[in-house]
Formats: C-alpha cells, structure tokens, sequence
C-alpha cells in the first residue's frame, strides 16, 4: 500500500558517486545535499583517456580524490567515504594496446601496472584515508579469452588480498544475475574473502539471497528498480546499498542517474512500505560494517 505520508528523516547513502572536477562538482554534491542525502561513497574514476601508468602517478590521481573528497565535506558538511582501485575498463584496454605493442613484455607491464595501482590504494586505506578498493572487476562487454582469464586472476589476487587486509571490494562485473554472483562467490570462497566484503556496484535489483549469494547488493536505482527490489528484499539476509553511478560528465549529461535520485527512490520505498529498520540498515547499518563507522 502507498502511503504518501510516511516520510524518511533518517541518513541518507549514495554508495557509489563519482565526482569530476570538470564536471558539476560541488554543485552536484550540493543537489545530494539539498533533497536529504547524508553520505556519499565517492568512487575514484580513472582519466580513461589517458590512465596512470606508475607507482607515482597512481598516487597522484588517488590524492586527487581525496582532496576532492575533503572539499565537499568541508563546503557541504557532507559525509564522504573514498574508494580507490583501477577500474577495470581503463585496465582491459590499456592491457589490449601493450600486449599488441609488446606481446609477453606488455602483459607483464600491464600486470605490474595493476598491481602498483591496487598498491597505492591500500597505502591510502591503510592511512585511513580510503575506505575500500574498487571499483575493480572484469570487463562488461566482450573480450578474448586472454583478456577475460587476466581479468579473473587479477581479481582474485585481489580478492585474496582484501582477506588478508580485512578490507571491502567494490566491484563493476559484467551485468548477468545468477552466473555473475555465483562465479564471485565461488571465487570469494577460493580467496577465503567473507562474501559480504565483495559488494556488487550496479547490481541489479533483485535481490534474493538465492541470487546474490552472500554478496553484498549496490543496487542501482533506475525507475524500473523499485518493484523488483520491493519484491526480493526480504528474502535477502546480508544487505544491500543503494547507488546512483552518477558520472559528473559534462560530455553526457542525463545520460546516468543524478545525484538526487537515492534520496528521492528512498522516500518512494518508505512510501511503499519499506519499513524504517530495513532502510536504517541500508543506508547505517551495512556502510558502517563494511567501511568502518561513520564518524560525525
Ligand atoms: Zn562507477
């Protein structure tokens, strides 16, 4: 039943923000702000056309986020988490071009880049100020079985290391339901990472347990996200988020989520019935476990 009278005061968590320093920025933050939003999960987001290619270079486009992160706390009074990793598209194609430059030489090179990348990250977090690593992952589109099995084994290393460091993954997968989360969690199992540590960014939004398996949910909240999420969340035990994706690119505007929008689908599903506890643990409850409490 809808009840237009029921309203949801509580914190309000986009769990995953990219920001662009050529794009709205602060602005975009501001609109987050304005219609109720508390806390945002800010992604870093590679300069795709030309990502980092050393050690140095990984900090610096790291420092960058955090500074930016810093400035919307401090002009908005906003609660922003980091998360830093290479994401895993600026990875796959900069993986291609060297190996078609260098053959076995450039799949080292591109290997030793990852990892110098996922290195300079866990220095930041370890520093506290970085919260989780992602988004890492596979390619979401078609590539050769070179490319995909790469892909794979990276992940798991560093599935392998989020175990020993006790830190989350944010992670950007190709988009099917039951093979993605079974793969993930057969490959959690192997890195004997806790599954609920993986958290699947752009999930979609059926969530039941038999589906996620473990994993945690970042549901995306298009307009059509409501009635499916509505109808799996209960029989989902570990948790979910829910997110934006918002890409702050000024070349495509419209073209993803705004920032106003987990605010807004968050009054619509207390509207629909969503009770109170169930969103206090989406938007406190499961931010707070996996990235350490949110300090006021
Ligand atoms: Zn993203």
């Amino acid at each position: 039943m809808v009840d237009a009278h029921r309203l949801w005061k509580g914190p309000i968590l986009d769990n995953h923000f990219h920001l662009n320093r050529k794009g709205r920025f602060l602005d975009a933050a501001k609109d987050f702000k304005n219609v109720g939003g508390t806390h945002l999960v800010l992604v870093h987001c590679p300069d795709f056309a030309s990502p980092p290619t050393s050690l140095k270079e990984h900090r610096e486009t790291y420092a960058d986020t955090i500074a930016m992160a810093e400035e919307v706390r401090v002009e908005h009074n906003l609660h922003v988490r980091v998360v830093l990793g290479p994401h895993p598209a600026a990875f796959a194609h900069q993986f291609i071009k060297w190996m078609e430059e260098d053959g076995e030489k450039g799949i080292e090179k591109a290997c030793e880049n990852y990892r110098d990348s996922i290195d300079a990250a866990l220095e930041f977090v370890k520093e506290g100020q970085a919260h989780a690593i992602g988004e890492v992952g596979r390619p979401h589109w078609e590539v050769s079985d070179e490319v995909w099995d790469l892909s794979n084994q990276l992940l798991e290393e560093t599935m392998a290391l989020a175990a020993k460091e006790g830190i989350p993954l944010q992670l950007h997968v190709e988009g099917e339901l039951e093979s993605t989360y079974r793969d993930l969690s057969e490959m959690a199992a192997r890195a004997n990472l806790p599954t609920h540590r993986l958290i699947r960014h752009y999930s979609p939004p059926q969530i039941d347990e038999s589906i996620t398996r473990g994993l945690t949910s970042s549901v995306l909240v298009g307009k059509g996200a409501l009635e499916p999420l509505l109808a799996s969340y209960e029989q989902n035990q570990t948790g979910f988020m829910l997110e934006t994706d918002y890409m702050d690119d000024p070349r495509r505007p419209g073209a993803v989520l705004g920032p106003k929008t987990v605010p807004k689908r968050t009054q619509q599903l207390i509207e629909a019935g969503m009770d109170e506890e169930m969103l206090w643990k989406c938007h406190v409850d499961i931010p707070n476990a996996l990235y350490g409490e949110a300090e006021e």
